[in-house]
């Protein structure tokens, strides 16, 4: 329907150069008129809001930022349970994956729950990226008195780099997880859907867009979380502009990582939390402290901690376009692999990538070029 309109609106305006060039000024006024009424119609307009369709403005010309993460990846899923060195305690909190952002506060909920039947006191979290903070804030709900040790505060975290869409996807490999994870996965996604509907606004980063899922062939139903959006349509080919068959409209939430974690940081203080710069080589260097409970939120930094053999990077390259507020909501798919775009208050941001076990840091100029060359395919097909 786009398509057609758009070629009516251009035969009209050709008509009426060539009536106003004969004389015939009134007939070009109406045909004129004919055109405003086109271009404001429904067709033009995205199905669930009613805005107009608006592309971002994508170019190499236009790159504000280049950045590299490291999702922490574990095939059978996060681990969360309690292990006891001595007469210490660790609660394990890391390997989330691509899901880090989405799954926080319920993951963090269930950490919390080994502590059932202890005394809050002095408690140590190791780490400050999104899981060490929801930990720690959920702890000090509870009475404990936290510190956080951490090598870097959260911005210099993966926490920061993630996009932050509410998508708990990319955490597991679901033929290898147990049935036991993917109900810990459930209920850790839906504590935290819940818990992120209550933080809504600007104060917390969180706020509900439009997703548009893109994809040449017809999607699966039944998917892990479809129960947790609450608004799922497909489109038919005349009710989009993008280049693919298969378009599927949704609801969902975006986190704002710089927002959110900023926020989080403030209440942690605010709720008379420490900080503590450190690096830990060993577990050992852990154990000297005073606390006698700590929480391991250290993502990846588990793997050599914890010699955590199933754990591996899956390196994610995205690209910062600037801040574009008429571009209110984000694509995911429509290409060869892993892209998306996410328009958020601080950047419109391209991904992406997802190279496991690649513990490079660099952004690959090739993975650039192609990231914003497929955007622009994506986005060629508006006005
Ligand atoms: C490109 C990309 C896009 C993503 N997009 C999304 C998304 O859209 N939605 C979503 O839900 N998730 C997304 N994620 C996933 C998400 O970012 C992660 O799952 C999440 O950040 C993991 O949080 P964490 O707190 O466990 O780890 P981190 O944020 O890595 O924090 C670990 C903390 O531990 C500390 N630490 C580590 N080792 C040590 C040590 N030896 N001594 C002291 N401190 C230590 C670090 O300094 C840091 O403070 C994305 C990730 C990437 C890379």
């Amino acid at each position: 329907m786009l398509g057609i309109s758009k070629m009516q609106t251009k035969n009209h305006i050709d008509r009426r150069g060539v009536l106003k060039a004969a004389g015939f000024g009134a007939l070009a006024a109406l045909l004129s008129n004919c055109q405003e009424d086109i271009s404001t119609s429904a067709a033009f307009q995205r199905p669930y809001s009613r805005k107009p369709w608006v592309a971002p403005k994508i170019s190499m010309d236009n790159i504000i930022r280049e950045v590299v993460g490291h999702r922490p990846y574990r095939p059978s899923g996060f681990v969360v349970n309690s292990e006891k060195f001595d007469d210490k305690t660790v609660v394990h909190n890391y390997g989330h994956g691509g899901g880090g952002i989405s799954l926080s506060w319920g993951s963090s909920a269930l950490a919390v729950r080994e502590t059932m039947g202890m005394t809050p006191g002095e408690i140590g979290v190791i780490g400050s990226g999104v899981m060490g903070l929801t930990s720690a804030r959920l702890l000090q709900d509870l009475g404990w008195s936290v510190t956080i040790y951490t090598k870097d505060k959260a911005h210099l975290t993966t926490s920061n780099v993630a996009g932050g869409e509410w998508g708990p996807y990319s955490v597991h490999d679901p033929a290898v997880s147990s049935d036991a994870f993917k109900e810990q996965i459930q209920f850790a996604a839906r504590f935290a859907h819940h818990t992120f509907t209550e933080l809504g606004g600007i104060d917390y980063g969180v706020g509900w867009t439009e997703l548009y899922n893109l994809s040449e062939s017809p999607f699966e139903e039944g998917g892990e979380f479809e129960h947790l959006y609450p608004y799922r349509v497909d489109l038919q080919p005349d009710e989009h502009p993008f280049p693919v068959p298969y378009v599927r409209h949704e609801l969902t939430m975006i986190v704002e990582p710089a927002i959110f974690l900023r926020r989080l940081t403030d209440d942690f203080l605010q709720n008379g939390g420490k900080f503590v710069i450190r690096n830990f080589k060993s577990k050992e260097e852990i154990f000297a402290l005073p606390e006698k409970v700590f929480f391991n939120c250290t993502g990846l930094g588990a793997a050599r901690l914890f010699d955590d053999q199933e754990m591996s990077p899956a390196k994610g390259q995205l690209v910062y376009m600037p801040p574009d507020p008429d571009v209110d909501y984000l694509t995911i798919g429509g290409g060869n692999s892993n892209l998306y775009m996410f328009s958020r208050t601080d950047t419109v941001l391209l991904g992406g990538t997802f190279k496991l076990g690649d513990y490079s840091r660099n952004p690959e100029p090739e993975e650039t070029e192609r990231i914003v060359s497929e955007h622009q395919r994506i986005f060629s097909g508006f006005a």
